[in-house]
């Protein structure tokens, strides 16, 4: 039986089961700003696009900054009909069946091929507006629908997907706990704010 013919939360826990399954992340390069996106919000996010109607049997996906592709990974187990992964390094890629990777700079993805891009990219926090050239390559490429989780302190978000004629909303909040290496970012609460945005043409 497909995704969205299980009941709403046995497919939920099928879900984040498979993804926290995953190879895990190596998270070992602080200056690409990898904090990996865990297996039961990755699939309440999933479920979320479903539920919204924007992950069809015929969307093709692209998971931008995909690390170990946890988010494409949940749009192909939904049902998605291709699932590209961009990621710059080569250490997070592992064999999976029906997806593909592009091992590189997200600058080299060229967008034209895609219906829903999905992504948890750099925040920018490390390396400023690290997460610039994500946010371009997701609002000038062909997607219908763009998803981004970020740094819920983050402001800048917004006007710039408005410049390249995006209209934003939040859908999903979360805290996400990140690794020891960035530990100094942390809320006085013990974890960091996170919104997923959902982006659509305006
Ligand atoms: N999307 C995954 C990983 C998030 S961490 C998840 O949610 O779990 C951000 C990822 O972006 C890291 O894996 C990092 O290696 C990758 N990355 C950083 N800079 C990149 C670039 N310029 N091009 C492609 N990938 C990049």
């Amino acid at each position: 039986m497909g995704f969205v013919g299980l009941g709403h939360t046995m497919r939920l826990r099928h879900l984040a089961m498979a993804l926290s399954n995953l190879p895990p992340h190596p998270q070992h390069d602080v200056s690409l700003e990898q904090y990996a996106t865990e297996g039961d919000f990755a699939a309440r996010w999933i479920a979320e696009i479903v539920e919204r109607g924007d992950l069809e049997e015929s969307t093709k996906v692209a998971d931008l900054g995909a690390g170990n592709g946890i988010l494409g990974i949940g749009c192909h187990l939904a049902g998605a009909a291709s699932t590209l992964l961009v990621e710059i390094d080569p250490t997070c890629q592992h064999d999976y069946d029906g997806v593909e990777w592009l091992i590189g700079d997200v600058s080299e993805w060229k967008g034209h091929d895609v219906d829903l891009v999905i992504m948890n990219p750099p925040w920018g926090v490390q390396i400023s507006m690290a997460d610039r050239p994500f946010l371009e390559a997701a609002f000038n490429s062909n997607a219908k629908v763009v998803y981004l989780l970020h740094s819920t302190k983050a402001r800048h978000i917004q006007p710039l997907a408005k410049s390249l004629g995006w209209l934003g909303e939040e859908t999903l909040g979360g805290t996400f706990r990140l690794p020891a290496q960035y530990e100094h970012h942390r809320s006085r609460e013990g974890g960091t704010k996170v919104t997923v945005w959902r982006f659509v043409r305006n």
